[in-house]
């Protein structure tokens, strides 16, 4: 199902906070695309600047003072530009979103019951069939927090690709996961990629995450953030869990902990908060 969309082409930004008062640069000069349906991860120190980017790329966040951001050829973010965050890319965050009240088939197909996308029993049947491949069919009448945290990630994720977005943006989404929850969202990650082809911006502090799910692994700098290092990941899909014992895998997983040990240390020495 790829359907060549999901170009992200960020050229040149540079993001300043509060210019008139605190002046925070997040980001400085950042240059960098994601090919239509690659899964590319992010990751770095703590206060980085990568939930900026990913703000700015979902246009929840002004360009400022300098740079552009495309998607699929269209200039979506340019300083003075109106924000522009729009249903081909969506947005899970670290914190869930669920609405506590309403069950998760109401949750699902609560965005495109209001937008209008699909019509008649179209929307329920959608629903059911990206239900049933997150296996989560038949607690759709169930509220959301009659459940645990694993499956409410895959409700959200569930409840994303249902306005076929063509780009998925996740923030540290199974940060707050323990590590069994974690292996079968992965899992389910993996396998969701697989089916839909869609392109996948993913921010994490979990460095063997990173490798295991991605196509390709940034390495951004301590803030102000640019990116330091790139690795390809090519390891083939679908991808098992035993992967992560192969002489390939180790080797990337040595690259990328020495490029983030270097920012930490870095970020470190200049008190950060927290080291990714
Ligand atoms: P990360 O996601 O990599 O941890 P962020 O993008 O959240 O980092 O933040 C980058 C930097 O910008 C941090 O120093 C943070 O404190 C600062 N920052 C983030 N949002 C704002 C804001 N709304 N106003 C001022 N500074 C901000
Ligand atoms: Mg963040």
């Amino acid at each position: 199902m790829a359907t060549g969309q999901g170009h992200v082409k960020v050229e040149d930004v540079t993001k300043i906070y509060d210019p008139e008062g605190a002046n925070v640069l997040a980001v400085e000069d950042c240059s960098f695309e994601i090919k239509p349906g690659e899964f590319l991860a992010i990751v770095g120190p703590s206060g980085c600047g990568k939930t900026t980017l990913l703000n700015m790329i979902a246009g929840f966040d002004h360009v400022e003072p300098k740079g552009k951001i495309y998607v699929d050829g269209e200039l979506l973010a340019a300083p003075d530009k109106k924000l522009q965050p729009g249903p081909d890319r969506v947005v899970v965050f670290q914190q869930g979103a669920l609405f506590p009240w309403k069950t998760v088939l109401e949750n699902v197909i609560f965005g495109p019951r209001n937008t209008g996308k699909y019509q008649g029993s179209e929307l329920k049947e959608k629903a059911e069939e990206l239900l049933a491949f997150a296996g989560m069919k038949e607690f759709m009448n169930d509220f959301p927090s009659r459940m645990s945290s694993g499956m409410q990630r895959r409700v959200e994720i569930i409840r994303a690709l249902i306005n076929e977005p063509t780009i998925l943006l996740l923030d540290e989404p199974f940060r707050a996961l323990d590590a069994i929850t974690k292996a079968v969202m992965h899992r389910f990650l993996l396998d969701t990629f697989d089916y839909t082809h869609k392109t996948i911006m993913f921010i994490t502090h979990d460095l063997e995450e990173s490798i295991y799910l991605s196509d390709r692994v940034a390495v951004m700098t301590t803030r102000p953030g640019k990116f330091k290092t790139w690795i390809d990941v090519k390891i083939p899909r679908p991808r098992e869990t035993r992967v992560k014992a192969s002489p390939e895998f180790i080797r990337l997983k040595e690259e990328v902990i020495e490029a983030v040990h270097e920012e930490a240390i870095k970020a470190f020495q200049r008190g950060e908060r927290e080291m990714a």
